[in-house]
Order: structure tokens, then C-alpha cells, then sequence
């Protein structure tokens, strides 16, 4: 008789290296199946796109190939996860699952309980294991410091295994040999996702050896300019990690990068030179990101309801009249320069830096004065790396409505100003603005250039109008209160709590 089943289910984990589900099951079967399902529920989702469906097909495909030396298998799924388990388990009796535990958006959570309550109607165990430094069930806010350093300790980073042990990676003969979905159908276009080839020859590469060589590349070549250079649309390209694809989709892990980041830093600390002191500099302000990166995820994973409630509820009654804005802003054509450029350049290099993406949210919600959940997975869908932890709770701080932070309201025209005088992104995106001045794009609101369009709204009296309704609901006394609460739970801290201060980056 056939001995049950070990699965290994590939989620947003494709890679060998600190694997803690691939270890886990290798160590514990003589076999083990690793299996990904193309979901069909996820495909067809608001917050999914082209971006996503192409990681997907290139981390597999390359996971595949790194298999395949050692004589390892995937199998490869276009069913739900649920009924894929229900199939596989028809052929041949599943006895153990193996995953990481995934901290996603609504969609991938119901399937994660579905698939809690399967393995339950059939006998199955399931461990789900962190990958992250973030957090299930009960988490005392006073001490996740300590638990995020212990969990990032460099001795804890788990080896690649070793040939013999992925060689166990195989699928039984018979019906699912027949299932398996062909390396060369890897292509989003498989999915019904298609990638324009503007799209296919900016996104970045997503793979387990792209991510090794990006860390590399920017710990030893680009990351000197980190500091200052992140804010930059245009030096943010080069200067920032963007290592976020490949956390994002598990080709590399938080863990993996922190570790690598703190021996950069011992190489660096006995040097004196003015480049060593800008390269400490630059990598202290990477690392606090690092940090930001679980604590944003915490929030998602401790409240998953705020993909569709603001942290803070008063925040339920801010007036959104601007709603039927939302397709101008998206396809970059508010007559805002700098917006209409970040607008085009997210849809196709899948990439904004972190000042760019809170500037559009602002813009968006405090100017345009669009509900915040209109423009959420249209959002998602631009961002390659789509991370729902971060997306969500991003969206919502930069709307306000955590309400713990200062409101920030980012003016088109000083953001052109301060981060592109010169109209090189602007050009770069443009195409309509090519030939004009740069002098005469930054002077666009005064003196509109021919033939571009000019904002739907007056910038200072929507955006008055939007404070004066934020701070009549953020004055509130129940409003404070719900403040207080929402800091309890959510604010960032190094120890026990303290109380909330006026201006905190990040809260
Ligand atoms: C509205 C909005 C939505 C966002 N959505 C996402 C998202 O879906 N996925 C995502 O990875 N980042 C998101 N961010 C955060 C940030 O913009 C990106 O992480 C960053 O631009 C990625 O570039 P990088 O890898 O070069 O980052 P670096 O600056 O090099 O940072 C290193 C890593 O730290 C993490 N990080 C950086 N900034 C933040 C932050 N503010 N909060 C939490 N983690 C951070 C990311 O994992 C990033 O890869 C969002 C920000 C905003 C304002």
C-alpha cells in the first residue's frame, strides 16, 4: 500500500535557501511532493495583475530548473488550492502539508481556512511555518521587539538542503504526471494575464538567483547613495534596495537580508573614510525598513479586517466626493505632471519609490478626495510587489485614517519642485511633454502648457476643504479615544508602551 502523501505547497515561498516548510518536510519523509496551484479564484482577483502572474511563472520556473539539477519535481497546478488538495488527495492519500504561514489579503486567508477546515474533514496535518518576523496569535506589542530580533538572529538562517534531500521532491507516476503543468506554459499569458512588452522589459527579473544578485549589487555596489538617494523618483531606481519584489514573492528572505546587511556593516565599521561613513549611514536607514517592513505586516496579520475598515473607525464618516476621479488619476492624466509620470511609470515598471507612492495616496484621497478603498487594489495590481501587510497599511496611513499619525498632505506642484526641477522623470514618462521647457513644466499650474491637461480640481481649496473635515472628525472625543486604542494595538515601540507622540515616522 502507498504511504500518505508529504506535500510541500508553495506559496510566496520560492526558494531553497531558509526554507523552514521545504526543511521541515524534507526532514521528516522520504518523499515529499512540491506542488503550486494557479488559483483561479486569485487570478481572477481585483488585487491581482500581470505583474503578480509573471513572478509567479518565473520564480516556479527557475525554482524548477535549480530542482531539476538534483533530480527534483514540481508539480504544477491550475486548480484551487482546496480542490487541488481534494484531487491530489483522490490519487494518492495526503497524510502531511507543509507551507508557510502566509499573511495576505481577505482572499487568501478564506482559502487558508478552507484549507484548515479540509485537512480537518480529512485527517491531514498541516503546519504552517513563519518565514517572516511576524506574529500569530496573542501578540504582546511590548515585546515584539525582542521576538523580531531573536526570530532574525543570523543562526536561525536555515541552509539550502542538500542535492540527496531535494532529490526526494518528486511526483508519483500516474494521473498527476498528466496534470503537471509544462515548464513552457509558464507565461502569464497562460493565465489571462498578459504583459505589454513595455512592461516585460522594465520589470525586475523575480527568481531566487536575481535576488542574491540583487542584495549583492546593492550591498557592494549601489547602496551607498541609499540615503537621501530613496527619496529621489528618478535615483530610487539604483539607490534603493529593491529587494522588495523578492521579499515580497519569497525569493529571498527578511532574515536572510538582515543578516547580510549586519556583516556589510562589520566589514565597514573599522574604516574612517568619508565612503565607508556614508555606506554606515545609508545601511542604519536600510535596516530600519527592514523593521517597518513586519511591523506594517503585523498590523494586517493582528487586524485583517482593515482591508475594508480604517483602523480608526470615526474615519467611516470622511466625505470621498471625489470618487468618479479615480480612472483619471489612474491612467495618469490629471494635468498633475509628477502624478501623471508616477502614474505611468507604476503601470510599467511595477515599481514607485516610497515618497512617489505616498505622494499619489495623498493626492488621491486629501486632493482629489477619493475614498481610499477605491483606489486599494487598483494600487495593488501596480506594485510588483504587491504585499498586502504593507499595501494596506501604507494606504491607510497615508490616507489618515489610522489617525495616530500627523495627516500629510503632499503638494503636486512643491513635490515636482523638490524632486525632479529638471523634468527627467517627467520627460521619461510623458511622452506629450517631451519637447517643453522644464521651466515651463514646473510652471504648468500658472501658466498651462498647450495641450495638457489642466487638474480637475483647484489643489487648495479641495485639499482645505478635506482638512477641515479630517479635523473635525480627528477633534472628536471618541475619535481620540478609538486614537488611543488603535496606538495600543498597533503603534511601534521598542519596549513597553509609551504614550503617543505628535509626529511619528512610521507609527
Ligand atoms: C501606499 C503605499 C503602498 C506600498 N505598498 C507596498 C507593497 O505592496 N509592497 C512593499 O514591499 N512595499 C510597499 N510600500 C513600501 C515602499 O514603498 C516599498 O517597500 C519600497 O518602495 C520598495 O523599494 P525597495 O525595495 O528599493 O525598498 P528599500 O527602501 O530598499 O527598503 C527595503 C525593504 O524594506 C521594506 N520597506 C521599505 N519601506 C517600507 C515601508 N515604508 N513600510 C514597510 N516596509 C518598507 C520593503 O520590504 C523594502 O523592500 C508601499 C508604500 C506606500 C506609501
Amino acid at each position: 500500500m502507498n504511504r500518505p502523501l508529504a506535500l510541500w505547497w508553495i506559496k510566496k515561498d520560492f526558494r531553497l535557501a531558509d526554507n523552514p516548510a521545504l526543511t521541515a518536510a524534507l526532514a521528516a519523509h522520504e518523499r515529499v511532493l512540491a506542488v503550486f496551484f494557479f488559483e483561479p479564484d486569485l487570478l481572477a482577483a481585483p488585487e491581482t495583475s500581470a505583474f503578480h502572474v509573471a513572478a509567479w511563472c518565473e520564480a516556479l520556473t527557475e525554482l524548477r530548473r535549480r530542482l531539476e539539477a538534483h533530480g527534483g519535481e514540481v508539480l504544477v497546478l491550475h486548480r484551487g488550492a482546496v480542490a487541488g488538495a481534494g484531487y491530489i488527495h483522490e490519487q494518492q492519500r495526503i497524510g502531511t502539508i507543509y507551507s508557510h504561514q502566509e499573511i495576505g489579503s481577505e482572499l487568501t486567508y478564506r482559502r487558508d481556512r478552507a484549507m484548515a477546515n479540509w485537512v480537518a474533514a480529512n485527517g491531514v496535518d498541516w503546519h504552517e511555518l513563519p518565514q517572516t518576523g511576524v506574529f500569530r496569535g496573542g501578540l504582546d506589542r511590548d515585546r515584539r521587539a525582542k521576538r523580531w530580533k531573536d526570530f532574525m538572529r543570523a543562526e536561525n538562517i536555515l541552509p539550502t538542503p542538500a542535492p540527496e534531500a531535494l532529490n526526494k521532491l518528486r511526483i508519483p507516476p500516474g494521473r498527476l504526471t498528466g496534470e503537471n503543468l509544462p515548464t513552457e506554459a509558464l507565461r502569464p499569458d497562460t493565465f489571462g494575464h498578459a504583459l505589454t512588452p513595455d512592461q516585460r522589459r522594465y520589470r525586475q527579473a523575480i527568481s531566487e538567483a536575481a535576488a542574491e544578485n540583487t542584495l549583492r549589487g546593492f550591498l557592494y555596489e549601489r547602496g551607498e547613495c541609499y540615503s537621501g538617494g530613496i527619496s529621489s523618483p528618478n535615483l530610487a531606481f539604483t539607490c534603493g534596495s529593491r529587494l522588495s519584489v523578492h521579499l515580497a514573492w519569497g525569493t529571498l528572505t527578511g532574515r536572510q537580508v538582515y543578516a547580510a546587511t549586519e556583516a556589510r556593516q562589520e566589514e565597514l565599521k573599522d574604516r574612517e573614510d568619508g565612503e565607508a561613513k556614508v555606506w554606515r549611514k545609508s545601511l542604519r536607514s536600510f535596516k530600519s525598513r527592514l523593521h517597518w517592513r513586519d511591523h506594517f505586516i503585523q498590523r494586517l496579520e493582528s487586524e485583517s479586517g482593515m482591508e475594508f475598515t480604517p483602523l480608526n473607525p470615526a474615519y467611516e464618516d470622511l466625505p470621498t466626493p471625489g470618487d468618479g476621479y479615480l480612472d483619471t488619476w489612474l491612467a495618469g492624466r490629471t494635468g498633475w505632471p509628477l502624478v501623471d509620470a508616477c502614474m505611468r511609470c507604476a503601470a510599467t515598471t511595477g515599481f514607485l519609490n516610497f515618497r512617489m507612492r505616498a505622494f499619489i495616496t495623498s493626492v488621491a484621497v486629501h486632493s482629489l478626495r477619493i475614498d481610499w478603498r477605491k483606489i486599494l487594489y487598483p494600487t495593488a495590481r501596480l506594485w510588483a510587489d504587491y504585499e498586502p501587510g504593507i499595501h494596506i497599511s501604507q494606504t491607510q496611513m497615508q490616507a489618515g485614517v489610522v489617525g495616530i499619525n500627523q495627516l500629510r498632505i503632499y503638494s503636486p506642484d512643491k513635490q515636482l519642485a523638490d524632486h525632479d526641477k529638471e523634468a527627467v522623470f517627467i520627460k521619461q514618462w510623458i511622452p506629450e511633454l517631451r519637447d517643453t521647457e522644464p521651466q515651463a513644466i514646473l510652471r504648468h499650474h500658472l501658466s498651462p502648457v498647450p495641450g495638457y491637461p489642466t487638474p480637475p480640481v483647484d489643489w487648495r481649496e479641495n485639499s482645505r476643504a478635506m482638512k477641515a473635515d479630517y479635523y473635525a472628525i480627528k477633534t472628536l472625543p471618541e475619535t481620540r479615544q478609538l486614537a488611543e486604542e488603535v496606538y495600543a494595538r498597533h503603534g511601534s515601540r521598542k519596549g513597553p508602551r509609551r504614550p503617543p507622540r505628535k509626529k511619528t515616522k512610521p507609527a
